[in-house]
């Protein structure tokens, strides 16, 4: 139903230097449900996020927030309720993980009921802590904000099944308290487990999309005949 989705592209083009690499995305997000955006590497996947953040500007096309145009900022749309969890890692590596948690927009506290596992890490420098363990703390302080949307880039990249699956519930638990969750991932199985919806970009186009559960029952052709995946 059109009129819930609280993020939304509309025939979007964008990219760097006026050249789109991203061309006509159509999507939307709706409160409560993760939608992943699939896709191999230089599809686009990174440069849509960017550009649904407000990090990018886009080269045509619209994102819709809350129903609406807009061309607001990065840092304006994190005011208005976006969480985002960028690909580089963002952690400031000479503090604390307790500091990296206390400039979040969330309270500390909250962070550390989400990520209990934290605890017994708050007094350690964030550069010190394993991939997994920054993305945990990266996720937790986006989370303990309760963002209206939260995008995601490649939460999963490096890390272990285990710990890809324990940052998924995070999300699943999120969005099960309304948060719209996006997701860019290049490997599906685990993300689709918990998504409710797909997009798959190639060459900068949306080349399928549909429920998580058909790409589910069909992944095996999902990976071959979309991400390049045997
Ligand atoms: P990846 O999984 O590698 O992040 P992606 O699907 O996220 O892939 P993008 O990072 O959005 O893809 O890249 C899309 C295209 O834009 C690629 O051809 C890439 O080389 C190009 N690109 C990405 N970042 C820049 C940049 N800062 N300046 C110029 N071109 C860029």
């Amino acid at each position: 139903d059109e009129s819930t989705a609280v993020l939304r592209a509309r025939g979007l083009f964008a990219g760097y230097r006026k050249i789109p690499c991203v061309r006509d995305v159509s999507l939307d997000v709706r409160p409560g449900e993760i939608v992943v955006v699939l896709g191999p590497n230089g599809a686009g996947k990174t440069t849509t996020l960017l550009t649904l953040a407000g990090a990018l500007p886009g080269l045509g096309g619209e994102v819709q927030w809350r129903g609406n145009p807009t061309k607001a900022s990065l840092h304006r749309r994190v005011r208005d309720g976006l969480g985002v969890i960028p690909e580089e890692r963002s952690v400031i590596s000479r503090l604390t993980v307790h500091d990296n948690l206390r400039i979040g927009q969330g309270p500390v506290e909250q962070a550390l009921d989400l990520f209990p596992e934290l605890r017994p890490l708050l007094r350690r420098r964030a550069g010190l802590l394993s991939g997994g363990e920054q993305r945990m703390l990266l996720t937790a302080r986006a989370l303990a904000a309760q963002p209206t949307v939260l995008l995601a880039d490649e939460l999963s990249l490096g890390l272990a099944p285990k710990i890809v699956t324990r940052l998924m519930q995070a999300l699943r638990g999120a969005a099960d308290r309304g948060a719209g969750v996006l997701l860019v991932e290049q490997h599906a199985r685990q993300a689709l487990a918990v998504a409710d919806r797909a997009y798959i970009l190639q060459r900068g186009s949306v080349v399928w999309s549909g429920s998580a559960d058909e790409a589910r029952q069909n992944l095996r052709r999902v990976e071959r005949a979309y991400l390049g995946q045997d």
